[in-house]
């Protein structure tokens, strides 16, 4: 029986040639030839304006809230369930992240209650993609336009998703995505700041330049170029950018693959769903995923360790997702009640997530089989017991 990690990058033979080649170019910084042709390609794939290669998403959420001009008094929505990465870019401009509840089926925002938190100083929402399945944008996007607050997805699951035909980063007024070594396409560290408009663009290319208007500069718009705004560093070395080129060519092979891995669980755990031991995700019509994640639940947070532990046991290294941002230490000192998210609190306790990469295609038929036999009996004896 062969042991199965939880996560995998798929890299390979072609991104070493292609490191190899970038090493020997004259440009190794970042927004160089390589990385402006990486932009080009992702703009045209997604069909956006604008593509801003980032160090990491949570550089190009930082950039977000710096772009919005967020600062004290600002109120952020997003999911509590939740990465801590747009959390901290709000808080890192003064501003205060207003935690939402989500949805069990999709464990993504719920915007009835996203409208119960607006208040006055509301400026911005965050929907996070979980396991790159759409949030429910129609609705998220109309609360936006009637409020007058700007929508920021936190697509960095979602690359390759798309939401009623349209691409998961491209819908809200700015996307950001991740190309860490966990997501399905990798450059190791890496992200990207996306936006339709011309303004916010505008704003992020300083930003990201250390606030100096370089790009214009390298554009030859200006003759020089100099301090503009507050910034930082967020731009992507020309090395990563060649290995995330190497990738977005394997695009559909990794997806492929993927989509394999996760449709063999779903075959194998629908017997379980059916009889009620476990509950699988159910994905909107309206949302085409890119398989990022496989996750179902546990009937109680008391079975999980269990559950997690046999699996373990069975050489397959499963794992939870997240703690909730309001019931972590730096959290608890933010979020004003710690009862109102009864979703968020119930099922990130009940949430199991299965290893999930191309690597796994030949064999999933077994493993998933070795899957659904131990969650079954667990679930089984601790139901019996
Ligand atoms: C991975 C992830 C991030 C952070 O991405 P980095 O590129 O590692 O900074 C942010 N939000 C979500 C939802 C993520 O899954």
């Amino acid at each position: 029986m062969t042991a199965v990690p939880f996560s995998l990058p798929y890299l390979g033979m072609e991104e070493q040639q292609a490191l190899a080649k970038a090493l020997e170019q004259p440009v190794v910084h970042g927004n160089g030839p390589t990385g402006r042709r990486v932009q080009q390609r992702l703009s045209e794939w997604l069909d956006v304006e604008h593509v801003l290669l980032t160090s990491s998403c949570t550089h190009a959420l930082e950039m977000a809230m710096l772009v919005l001009g967020i600062g004290p008094e600002d109120e952020v929505i997003m999911p509590s369930f939740n990465f801590v990465s747009s959390a901290n870019a709000v808080v890192l401009r003064g501003g205060q992240p207003v935690f939402a509840d989500i949805r069990p089926e999709t464990m993504n925002l719920d915007p009835k209650d996203v409208v119960r938190k607006i208040t006055p100083r509301t400026r911005a929402i965050v929907p996070v993609h979980y396991a790159g399945i759409a949030c429910e944008m129609d609705a998220l996007m109309e609360l936006a336009a009637d409020h007058d607050l700007a929508v920021v997805e936190d697509a960095a699951q979602g690359v390759g998703s798309t939401y009623r035909g349209q691409p998961l980063g491209t819908i809200g007024h700015i996307g950001c995505f991740s190309f860490h070594g966990s997501k399905n396409i990798t450059c190791g560290e890496g992200g990207a700041f996306l936006t339709d408009d011309e303004t916010l663009a505008r704003r992020a290319e300083i930003i990201r330049e250390k606030g100096t208007n370089r790009a214009s500069f390298m554009r030859g718009q200006v003759d020089k170029y100099s301090w503009h705004s507050p910034g930082s560093s967020f731009v992507l070395s020309d090395l990563l950018a060649a290995v995330l080129e190497t990738q977005l060519t394997k695009r559909k092979e990794i997806q492929a693959g993927r989509r394999k891995v996760w449709e063999a669980y779903t075959r194998a755990l629908e017997p379980l769903a059916r009889a009620s031991k476990i509950k699988l995700p159910a994905i909107p019509e309206d949302c085409q995923h890119n398989h990022h994640i496989f996750f179902f639940h546990v009937p109680t947070p008391e079975l999980r360790p269990h559950v997690l532990d046999a699996l373990s046991e069975a050489g397959i290294e499963a794992t939870f997702h997240y703690v909730p941002l309001h019931t972590s230490p730096f959290g608890r000192t933010l979020h004003p009640s710690d009862d109102d998210l009864p979703n968020t609190e119930h099922y990130s306790h009940t949430l199991i997530r299965l290893p999930i990469y191309p690597q796994l295609a030949e064999d999933i038929e077994a493993i998933s089989r070795r899957v659904a036999e131990v969650v079954d009996k667990t679930v089984h004896l601790a139901i019996a017991a």
